[in-house]
């Protein structure tokens, strides 16, 4: 559109007009709401959606999902793709939206500040249980640019050198992250409640009393702080950011801008986009993000290597650790390896370990190939089991469509449905921090 016509608009009216008047024809109207696209591809042409930086999620067979509004399916049909609805992004709002605290968005979703006070007063609260961690930066904070520290909690009884960021420590760790994908929300979510939990549980829950006498508990609840306030910045209609908030690469805009943390690890990394506005662009060269230097410097603080460097070195029956990253949504349960379709060295016993966390929440187990059907490099469950030999799985929590389904689900089924679900898979997790291969 010619600019002199653009700014004889402007003249007439700003607001609703201007709105309406550029509609069918701009490509990024906000009222040109978001939703889920079928769209058959094949594996090639799903990639080369990706690259052209298409969002393109696991889709049924022989098709993906294209999150757009109907500029999206537009240039899909240009491209000679076929889309058709598959189902909406953004769901009902509970009842109680309009009243809800000033720290919520969408329904009851915290944001990071709110995350930020829970991990301060539940480290108050408990001073003989919990311990807080900063562990490192936001990139927007790297960049004085605002942002936030990246925090971490321990939670076990303490006893001396317990909590301590030692390798060495006497009881062994379960490791728990959310939110490295700003936009999948509920997974935050259940690491609060999970905090919340064993924190007020162990004077009551003998469950919660036997996992904390005996495990040193950690959990970054907000992996990527500066992408959950991008999302939490459009409220009732949570914005779609996946990746964090570094917008130096590529000329990016909205939500295409940032680096995929989950493909940014230092464990077989380079295998991704290099495409910057992808949504998973991997950096320009590995462990290059903030957030992602924050989380390996953790695992690396607490857990001792464990694992050979071949490939096909298993880590010993004797290594100790749990790993869980929560990501959603796919009702899976993805074990190693990422990077590649071979499976990893420690198969069996993962399969195993995966059929105890799935007693609880029913999903699928398998690797990326079996689940997803997607290779993917750089991400931190590859990097904590392929460095560290700590037993690491993906949860992809909640399933594809309807209420509780997508990256937004209604924030009650985080309660009716995603903890219930996930609470006992989590447990799971924590006891079988001891001997992980030994189950
Ligand atoms: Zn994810």
């Amino acid at each position: 559109m010619a600019s002199r016509s653009l700014s004889r608009l402007a003249l007439v009216a700003a607001g609703t007009l201007l709105a309406s008047l550029l509609g069918s024809s701009a490509t990024a109207q906000p009222a040109d709401t978001p939703v889920f696209w079928r769209v058959p591809a094949t594996a090639a042409q799903a990639a080369a959606l990706t690259n052209a930086g298409f969002d393109v999620e696991e889709g049924d067979a022989g098709s993906v999902y294209v999150v757009g509004g109907k500029a999206v399916a537009a240039r899909l049909q240009g491209l000679g793709y076929r889309p058709s609805f598959y189902d909406t992004v953004y769901k009902e709002l509970p009842a109680q939206a309009n009243s809800l605290a000033a720290d919520t968005f969408y329904g009851g979703y915290r944001t990071v500040t709110a995350h930020e006070a829970h991990l301060t007063s539940v480290a108050a609260a408990h001073p003989d249980l919990a311990t807080k961690y900063t562990i490192g930066q936001s990139w927007k904070k790297q960049q004085g640019q605002g942002g936030h520290d990246i925090q971490a909690i321990c939670l076990t009884k303490k006893q001396t050198g317990d909590c301590t960021l030692s390798t060495t420590s006497k009881k062994p760790k379960f490791f728990l992250m959310a939110q490295i994908h700003a936009r999948e929300l509920s997974t935050g979510e259940l690491a609060w409640r999970w905090i919340d939990y064993l924190a007020d549980g162990y004077a009551t829950d003998a469950t919660a009393k036997s996992i904390l006498d005996t495990t040193e508990v950690w959990v970054v609840p907000i992996s990527n702080p500066d992408g959950v306030d991008i999302v939490a910045s459009g409220g009732n209609s949570p914005k779609l950011q996946r990746k964090n908030a570094n917008n130096t690469r590529g000329g990016c805009s909205g939500t295409n801008i940032g680096i995929d943390l989950n493909r940014n690890s230092t464990f077989k990394w380079g295998g991704d986009s290099n495409s910057p506005c992808a949504e998973t662009y991997q950096g320009a060269s590995a462990g290059s993000e903030p957030e992602v230097k924050a989380l390996e410097t953790l695992a690396r603080s607490i857990f001792p290597d464990q694992r050979g460097t071949g490939n096909n070195d298993p880590a010993p029956t004797s290594a100790k650790g749990t790993m869980i990253t929560l990501h959603s949504y796919g009702n899976d349960i993805i074990i190693p390896w990422g990077f590649t379709q071979a499976t990893s060295p420690n198969d069996a016993q993962y399969r195993k370990l995966g059929a105890k966390y799935a007693a609880s929440n029913g999903y699928l187990v398998g690797t990326n190939e079996e689940t997803v059907g997607y290779d993917t490099s750089g991400t931190t469950d590859d990097f904590t089991y392929g460095e560290l030999g700590v037993a690491s799985v993906t949860f992809e929590v909640g399933g594809s469509s309807g209420t509780c389904g997508g990256f937004l689900p209604r924030y009650t089924c985080v309660d009716s449905t995603f903890w219930p679900k996930n609470k006992g898979a989590l447990i799971t997790a924590a006891k079988a921090a001891a001997a992980p291969y030994q189950q």
